[in-house]
């Protein structure tokens, strides 16, 4: 336990004789469980309780449930299940918090909890749960085959004759509201764009990997490509295997901890971070669950050494180009206003909030502006916009607001998530600005730098 969380803990109190049970709230480390001291002073920032000002649906609330269940007071129910899926996993009650709770670690062992007493089962979410974590994510070549499908779907304008046709009137709503939400999958993936070894452009100072992700692989490609070009252009040597594993934070978010180890392993065996100066994630919630794979493998033997390790060389793009000193750029991209939304897991996950500020500042042309709010969510969250379609929409209405009061051409942020979210809301309400990744901004000024034939 940090000495912050010794500090406002108060005394330690031993788990109650009565709790027995084997569940992972209960496995889990008994200092973390009872942190909270019940100040109140995160219901403000948290989305679901400024929603429905539910006691139940606040950090307090969800934080009193899953200590009654670590003391062996409660049974995890139905209801318990459903408010952790109810949570967005936003991490905003951990930057309010006083107290340093790790909400983080909380939620993951308590949608575990969920999951192990198997309240949720049903054979449709069964079937589609062991597809998409159980066996889609466990290995990206599968996803990508999917992607490549897609992709087919998409360019041979099959999707959009589905969509002209008005064949998707027949599908139920919600079938009609997750086709409209298909990401659109870029015509090449990483691999494709980026090669094996890239090698600085001038003298190398530093040799990094880059981890292309799942998602962003499949969506965001080109800006994998643009975060290659930028650390090359800053003395990066860039390694980028072509295969790589999914981060995990899909698992771990979802109640599956143990494929998250195995995935965490993958990684540290692939990436041996004994090798590289830095490790680097360009999606702020994979870098969010990177950041913590020492915490995931506490208890593995094999692997404690070179997950700390591998912790402490994992970096998010911005964190590492401001803690290296990036070259401004002396070209611009054209005179733009733009606004930036913090992803929750780079702000409240990481706590990475100047960087981004700091490179579009940099960037000749641009005029940033703020965007009121912009540390509270988007409604992305990971998957929770596929499976909390109501508050997902309310919330990324809300940021939409926002951004037309901005009058700003472009938004920038961080995470393929908030990038897929935003997009999607704007094309529906016909709002006419770019979202981007601050990343391609900053390629594009490079880009413009050295002339048409640098
Ligand atoms: S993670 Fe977000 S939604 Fe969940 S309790 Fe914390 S602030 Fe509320
Ligand atoms: S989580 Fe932190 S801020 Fe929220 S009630 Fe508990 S101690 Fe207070």
């Amino acid at each position: 336990m940090s000495s912050v969380h010794q500090a406002h803990a108060g005394p330690s109190l031993a788990r109650p004789p009565s709790a027995h049970r084997l569940s992972p709230l209960l496995d889990l480390d008994y200092s973390v469980v009872q942190q909270c001291m019940h100040c109140g002073l995160c219901l403000p920032t948290c989305p679901t309780y400024d929603a429905t000002k539910l006691e139940r649906n606040s950090p307090r609330g969800r934080i009193a449930l899953m200590r009654s269940i670590a003391d062996g007071q409660l049974e995890a129910t139905r209801t318990f299940a459903e408010e952790m899926y109810f949570c967005l996993g936003c991490l905003a009650c951990m930057t309010a918090c006083p107290a340093g709770v790790n909400y983080a670690e909380l939620f993951e062992h308590a949608r575990a909890e969920a999951e192990e007493s198997g309240v949720l089962r049903a054979p449709k979410r069964n079937l589609i749960r062991w597809f998409t974590v159980g066996w889609l994510f466990m290995d990206l070549s599968r996803l990508r085959f999917v992607g490549v499908v897609i992709r087919l779907y998409q360019q041979l304008g099959l999707q959009s004759l589905v969509r002209g046709s008005g064949v998707l009137k027949l599908l139920p709503r919600r079938l009609q509201e997750l086709e409209d939400m298909t990401p659109t999958v870029k015509p090449k993936f990483s691999s494709a764009l980026i090669p094996p070894v890239m090698p600085a452009t001038g003298q190398k100072k530093y040799r990094v990997a880059l981890l292309t992700g799942c998602a962003q692989d499949l969506m965001y490609s080109d800006v994998n490509r643009d975060t290659a070009e930028v650390l090359a252009r800053n003395g990066c040597e860039v390694v980028t295997p072509a295969r790589q594993s999914c981060c995990g934070s899909l698992h771990a978010h979802n109640g599956e901890l143990e494929l998250a180890r195995q995935l965490a392993r993958k990684n540290i065996d692939q990436f041996p971070p004994d090798q590289f100066d830095a490790i680097i994630s360009n999606a702020a919630g994979c870098g969010s669950h990177l950041k913590h794979y020492a915490r995931l493998l506490a208890d593995d033997a094999a692997y404690r050494k070179s997950a700390h390790l591998w912790d402490s060389k994992l970096k998010d793009i911005h964190e590492w180009l401001a803690q290296i000193g990036f070259t401004a750029p002396k070209a611009g991209v054209g005179a733009q206003t733009v606004t930036y939304h913090e992803a929750c897991h780079l702000c409240h996950g990481q706590q990475i909030t100047a960087q981004p500020r700091q490179i579009l500042r940099a960037i000749p042309g641009l005029t940033l502006t703020e965007l009121p709010e912009s540390t509270w969510c988007c409604g992305s969250a990971g998957i929770y916009n596929l499976i909390q379609p109501e508050m997902a929409t309310q919330l990324l209405d809300r940021k939409l607001a926002h951004i037309v009061a901005t009058k700003a051409a472009v938004v920038a942020t961080g995470n393929p998530g908030c990038l897929a979210q935003m997009a999607n809301g704007i094309r529906q309400q016909n709002i006419p600005v770019r979202m981007v990744h601050p990343i391609t901004l900053l390629a594009e000024a490079y880009r413009a730098e050295a002339g048409p034939h640098g």
